[in-house]
């Protein structure tokens, strides 16, 4: 059988790269909005790999990341396999800087999708079936929401041994144990044998240059451990995390952290305190574990209940 990747129609065989259409959608004024994928193959049979951002409009660290490697002629002429670069998947919600599809719904809860569906899971089914079907793995990039920044983590299953490996050769400072979520990318290429490992680092709607140079080198290392190219790319050193568990806001008030993200905090010690505007009362937040500080929100007025910091338990 020859050995062909085929998405929106277009084919294209070993050896050649091609800009293709992922979806079309269209709208009312009769705008159609073309979601572009980029594919890049080597002559040489070997892995194919996607990476992919945008699936949440508003998170642009990722797609920071994917142009950066649309950009690298080491990608674009892989020594073997093939690499595929999605830099906006959710191209619509992208243009209104908004996380959802413009009818409310969050991509990333309508897969498998289906062609007769809202235009969320048509644009899943798409992607579907145009290019995880045609894949081995691959990693999607996502960031925080607003105010909630994540340190670099890739997120992943660590009972799929094989997920353990591209996670360990993407080599972020941190991998955490995440359990599939009903309805998302993850869990349905999951469900047809396709690794897709989800990278988090920074806030939507901000870039952060340590986030994004953690995502570039991360793909290269990847691709480096699979003799895909040969960049020369920093090693990578990566803690496994089993667990998170967030300390939430047990008053309204002003909120700061007095610790370096990413650094390790002890159980008991202080990270954090709430003060209020109208009085000297200051409440102060202690760790309820041993851990890393992996998510700080940023948010300096916060609510009761408010999910605040991020710890990371190895
Ligand atoms: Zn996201």
């Amino acid at each position: 059988m020859k050995d062909v990747i085929t998405i929106g129609g277009k084919q294209v065989y070993p050896g050649e790269r091609a800009e293709v259409s992922l979806s079309n959608l269209s709208f009312p004024t009769r705008t159609i909005v073309d979601i572009p994928a980029f594919v890049f193959r080597s002559k040489k049979p070997g892995p194919k790999v996607l990476f992919q951002a945008g699936m949440h409009g508003e998170e642009v660290n990722g797609v920071e990341i994917v142009r950066a490697l649309l950009k690298r002629e080491d990608i674009k002429s892989p020594k073997c396999g093939s690499v595929i670069l999605v830099p906006i998947v959710n191209v619509v919600s992208f243009l209104m800087k908004t996380r959802d599809m413009p009818d409310g719904r969050d991509l990333n809860r309508c897969f498998p999708g289906s062609k007769q569906g809202s235009m969320g899971s048509r644009l899943a089914h798409d992607l579907m079936d145009n290019i995880i079907s045609q894949i081995d793995f691959g990693v999607d990039f996502h960031t925080g929401g607003a105010k909630i920044n994540n340190y670099p983590q890739l997120r992943c299953n660590l009972k799929e041994t094989r997920n353990l490996e591209l996670a360990s050769a993407f080599a972020p400072p941190f991998i955490l144990d995440a359990p599939y979520r009903e309805k998302s990318l993850r869990k349905e290429a999951a469900k047809k044998g396709k690794h897709i490992l989800v990278f988090e680092g920074g806030e939507s709607q901000r870039f952060n240059a340590f986030s994004i140079s953690e995502g570039i080198n991360g793909c290269l290392r990847l691709l480096k451990s699979l003799d895909m190219i040969d960049a020369s790319v920093e090693k990578g050193k990566s803690i496994i995390l089993k667990t998170t568990t967030w300390t939430r806001a047990k008053e309204s008030g002003m909120f700061r952290t007095n610790k370096k993200f990413g650094a390790f905090v002890e159980k008991d010690s202080v990270i954090g305190k709430i003060v209020s505007p109208f009085s000297e009362k200051e409440i102060f937040l202690f760790a309820h574990c041993d851990g890393f500080l992996i998510g700080i929100n940023n948010q300096p007025i916060v609510n009761e209940g408010d999910a605040l910091l991020n710890i990371g338990v190895e």
